[in-house]
């Protein structure tokens, strides 16, 4: 089967690694021409809307899928009209606005923080009032790891926080004393079927994923495959979807957001898992029954970002699968990671301490 992706990064590139041993072939649209996943299959070079790629993509593929959702409704439409694809586009365009996602998340009953839409100074004044401080300012599109956004702590900090983020659409969020946060990676089939993996434990670092630790465990497992589920069902959608999570000091899942794609904190389940994220996003894409999403052994993810640490010393630590993403190295850039894997809770501690010991991360 030809799968042809949207986005040529290392969700694309890791896509491609799981789709090789069901005999997929792959063809990327990325305008960059160091897109890391050209070599694992066909690069169209080119802009995101640009029609001519879309129709090589269209001719290239049996089914068309997104490791990137910042694409345009023109080109969204474009390619479902031509050829299956999944994800839905509206769960794109929900997933890419944090307003919209808010909304869905409350018509649905799911717990979030207080939240106010911002579009001015004044409604940043009003909303304070309302919401109280400390708050976090965001905007309400394209944002990730932690850019697009301030943490407003006292009043000093308002004045002009609006033009500061750009004078664009914005989001107020109040801020969550949170005690940890997790992040449900869930897949829904053509079929309506839906698997969550085990909820992974993440821990953030200058608002950049650090690690991600699969907890088969967790008492919240139930709430967030309860949660991940009614917008699976809302959206009528098939593919992964990533819903990170808060966890107050109460013990209260608090919704933070949703990422239409495989994710950063699902990368543990290529070797940690029975069936990975990027190969039941596949599965479920392709109109193939879903894999089982059990957790095989004790395991976490640790990124690479920024800078290489020693490959040889990394691949001594026992347990240590070292993923690089061939990018070049740039602050706050991931160009890799590393999934450490164990027996047992105590040797997975003594793996992971030995693995961080070797980073030599740049944030930025
Ligand atoms: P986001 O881009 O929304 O995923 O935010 C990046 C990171 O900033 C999150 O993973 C949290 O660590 C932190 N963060 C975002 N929103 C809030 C909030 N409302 N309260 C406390 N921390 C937050």
């Amino acid at each position: 089967m030809h799968i042809g992706i949207v986005g040529g990064g290392q969700l694309g590139r890791m896509l491609a690694q799981a789709g090789a041993p069901l005999d997929m072939r792959f063809t990327f649209l990325d305008p960059s021409t160091q897109a890391c996943a050209a070599s694992q299959g066909v690069h169209l070079c080119a802009d995101w809307d640009d029609e001519e790629a879309h129709q090589a993509l269209i001719e290239a593929s049996d089914v068309i899928t997104f490791e990137f959702e910042n694409v345009s409704t023109m080109a969204l439409t474009q390619l479902a009209e031509q050829r299956p694809a999944f994800p839905p586009a509206k769960a794109l365009e929900t997933a890419r606005d944090r307003g919209a996602e808010k909304s869905l998340f409350q018509s649905l009953d799911i717990a979030i923080a207080p939240i106010a839409l911002i579009e001015s100074q004044d409604d940043l004044d009003r909303a304070v009032a309302e919401i109280g401080l400390p708050a976090v300012l965001k905007t309400r599109t394209l944002g990730y790891d932690g850019k697009g956004q301030k943490v407003l702590r006292s009043a000093d900090d308002m004045p002009g926080s609006v033009a500061e983020l750009g004078d664009v659409p914005l989001i107020l969020e109040g801020f969550i004393d949170f005690d940890h946060e997790v992040s449900a990676i869930a897949v829904r089939g053509r079929d309506g079927e839906v698997r969550v993996w085990p909820l992974s434990r993440n821990e953030h670092r200058q608002g950049i994923l650090h690690r991600a630790e699969p907890q088969p465990d967790h008492p919240l497992y139930a709430r967030a495959a309860d949660y991940a589920t009614r917008v699976l069902d809302a959206l009528g959608y098939v593919g992964v979807m990533a819903f990170e999570f808060f966890v107050t000091r109460d013990g209260e899942l608090l919704a933070n957001e949703i990422a239409p794609r495989v994710h950063n904190s699902g990368h543990w389940s290529i070797e940690g898992a029975t069936t990975s994220q990027f190969e039941n996003h596949l599965r479920a894409v392709a109109g193939l029954p879903l894999g089982d999403t059990t957790r095989l052994v004790p395991c976490a993810m640790l990124n690479i970002i920024g800078a290489f640490p020693d490959r040889d010393a990394v691949l001594s630590v026992a347990g240590a699968r070292l993923h690089d993403y061939d990018k070049a190295p740039r602050p706050g850039r991931k160009i890799g990671h590393v999934t450490v894997l164990a027996p047992d809770e105590a040797t997975l501690a003594e793996r992971v301490a030995a693995v961080e010991a070797l980073l030599v991360n740049d944030l930025g």
